[in-house]
């Protein structure tokens, strides 16, 4: 039997849906479900404004040039993360200014921010690993410090929170991603949430390649133009169509996530009491949306033969983040000292197979492998050390 890394979950109300916006001819974006989905998150989410978008990367994307950020702009940024987190930066001219992640997680350590700030920095961009939030108090005081605007990635979020308060919706903007291997999937897809409303307007043109048709359309301007930078940005209805089914089936989505990562937790707790491997940590301020089951082990050695081990037994697990300050685009410029637990993460980190339905017999399968490896180790352990002592006699 083989365990895939991840599997979409299909509602079933997708194709109806998907079915009305082909019925209705009316395929490009901003119609009806992307008004749906926008409501979604502004009546029953409370987000201030949002628009939806083709990707996150998008999202970021527009972030930036919301920002205005020009060449030579620093920004700070995690090495451990998605590389649109910092593409999206750096097409606008930005050098990304690389920060070293937690020992307890892999989120950013708001001392390295402390570290990187100084008068050329112009915005930071924080991601919220495995949906699991950042420590937010810290980060905006040092933003609010220094007056510098908080881009959230929260593009592994939706549904988690910080204290009470929705991921996304803490700094300037906030990035959400629909793509295929999120919890809420539109097969690619993002979300722009805008909290601070000064940007509104200046998001909604840039939105629609850089004109006033959102104005246009409310009949707030009887012709439209061409009125600041902008893209195309909007995602398709047929897209919404379908992000729109999953929303309405999002705390179903949501259980069975939380069951299944509930169970992984349960199996493999002893293990890190053994200080075999260390399994998430969940600060208090925060929740977990269940988006990724990760362990970490002790050496990447161990990890890439844990990953092999799993293989051979038909389990496709997965490592993550190549940390961007080592990556062959970046490295040849990057001046910084080294980060220590961004390339700890890099060798040492495994996520295991996660979805909505993903069966508890499946997850047993795993975990038992996972045992029979370390049980293994154990023994080879226990062979190192006794060899290192003296023999008797
Ligand atoms: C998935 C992801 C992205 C990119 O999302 P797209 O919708 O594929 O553009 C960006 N950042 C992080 C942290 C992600 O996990």
């Amino acid at each position: 039997m083989k365990i895939p890394f991840n599997r979409p979950y299909i509602t079933g109300l997708e194709k109806t849906y998907v079915n009305e916006v082909l019925e209705s001819r009316k395929l490009s974006g901003n119609r009806d479900f992307t008004g749906k989905c926008h409501a979604h998150f502004e009546k029953q989410a409370g987000f201030k404004k949002v628009l939806l978008t083709s990707s996150c990367t998008d999202a970021l994307e527009m972030s930036a040039l919301l920002l205005d950020i020009q060449p030579g702009d620093e920004v700070i940024m995690p090495s451990y993360t998605f590389v649109s987190t910092a593409n999206s930066f750096a097409l606008r001219g930005a050098v990304p200014v690389f920060a070293d992640s937690s020992t307890l997680n892999p989120n950013i350590d708001p001392s390295e921010i402390e570290r990187l700030v100084n008068p050329k920095t112009k915005a930071i961009l924080i991601v919220h690993y495995a949906g699991i939030a950042c420590d937010m108090d810290r980060i905006m005081k040092i933003a609010d410090d220094n007056n510098l605007p908080v881009v959230e990635d929260a593009a592994q979020s939706i549904g988690s929170f910080y204290k009470g308060r929705p991921l996304g919706t803490i700094g300037t903007f906030g990035t959400f991603s629909f793509h295929e291997t999120k919890n809420v999937t539109s097969g690619e897809g993002g979300l722009l949430i805008i909290n601070d409303p000064a940007y509104n307007q200046k998001a909604e043109y840039a939105w629609e390649k850089g004109t006033n048709r959102l104005e246009f359309h409310r009949k707030e301007t009887d012709k439209y133009n061409w009125v600041s930078l902008g893209s195309s940005y909007l995602m398709s209805e047929l897209n919404a169509a379908l992000l729109y089914a999953q929303l309405e089936q999002f705390e179903q989505i949501q259980t069975l996530r939380k069951e299944a990562w509930n169970l992984y937790y349960q199996d493999l707790k002893h293990l890190q009491e053994e200080s075999l491997i260390q399994l998430p940590n969940i600060p208090d301020y925060a929740t977990n949306n269940a988006h990724i089951f990760y362990l970490v082990c002790r050496t990447g050695n161990e990890r890439d033969r844990l990953l092999k081990h799993l293989q051979n037994n038909g389990i496709l697990a997965v490592f993550h983040y190549l940390a961007l300050h080592e990556s062959p685009y970046f490295k040849p410029n990057y001046k910084g000292t080294d980060l220590k637990n961004a390339i700890m993460y890099t060798s040492n980190l495994v996520r295991l197979p996660l979805f909505a339905g993903l069966t508890k017999n499946e997850i047993e399968q795993v975990t038992k492998s996972i045992r029979e490896f370390f049980h293994n180790e154990r023994i080879y352990d226990q062979e190192k050390t006794d060899s290192k002592k003296p023999s008797a006699g």
